[in-house]
């Protein structure tokens, strides 16, 4: 099954794309890690995004329509992937479907998480992972079960996003209002936009989740 995960910062994508890699075997393709992984590299990709992404605006199209395009073709992607991030602009919704086209590959659903943006900030600014395993989790909603330690592989040490400040969160809701909502209409037009309440538990928005994908 292939599919898009979308909503702003905080609706909780990273967090669903997670756990639905890990039980259903979905491949996570979240562009917001890839660029992480090229600044954190020094990787020409990464000196040309780093200041961009402090900023909270958005990477050029044309440097994410070449990412993805390479991690697409991997042939772990070929059993699934669930799109975390990408596409965030009409230019790259149309370059997906090009893609995908040129691949013989079916898009089957469009999730929207919807959520409330006045209660975002306090979630990205409470966020932070795991440094070895990248386990999310956040100051107030989500503490390891022993401070500290992480529940997933029980390493000791931690890192936040140096995006997730409340300033940089008014740039990346302005970004997502202006360039990315308008993807709405364009998927809900082709017949495929689904949406969920991205304000529920996490568990009962898995839930919500994982019956899209069974009905279809
Ligand atoms: P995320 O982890 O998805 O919140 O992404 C973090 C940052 O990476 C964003 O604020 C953008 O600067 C950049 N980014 C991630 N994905 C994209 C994309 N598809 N198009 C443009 N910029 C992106």
């Amino acid at each position: 099954m292939k599919i898009i995960l979308l909503g702003p910062p905080g609706a909780g994508k990273g967090t669903q794309a997670q756990r639905l890699q890990q039980e259903r075997g979905m491949v996570q393709l979240s562009t917001g890690d890839m660029l992480r992984a090229a600044v954190a590299s020094g990787s020409d990709l990464g000196v040309k995004a780093k200041a961009i992404m402090e900023r909270g605006d958005l990477v050029p199209d044309a440097l994410m329509v070449g990412l993805i395009e390479q991690r697409i073709a991997q042939p772990d992607c070929a059993k699934g992937f669930i799109l975390d991030g990408f596409p965030r602009t009409t230019a790259q919704a149309e370059a997906l479907d090009r893609m995908l086209a040129a691949m013989g590959v079916k898009l089957d659903r469009v999730i929207e998480m919807e959520v409330d943006e006045a209660a975002l900030t306090e979630r990205i600014v409470g966020r932070f992972s795991c440094a070895k395993c990248g386990a999310g989790y956040h100051d107030k909603f989500k503490q390891p079960a022993k401070r500290g330690v992480c529940d997933s592989c029980g390493h000791t040490e931690f890192s936040r996003r140096k995006d997730d400040n409340a300033e940089t969160v008014k740039t990346r809701m302005a970004a997502y209002r202006a360039q990315t909502e308008p993807l709405l209409p364009y998927y809900r037009a082709k017949g495929v936009l689904r949406g969920v309440d991205g304000m529920a538990e996490m568990g009962e928005v898995y839930r919500q989740i994982v019956r899209i994908l069974d009905g279809t």
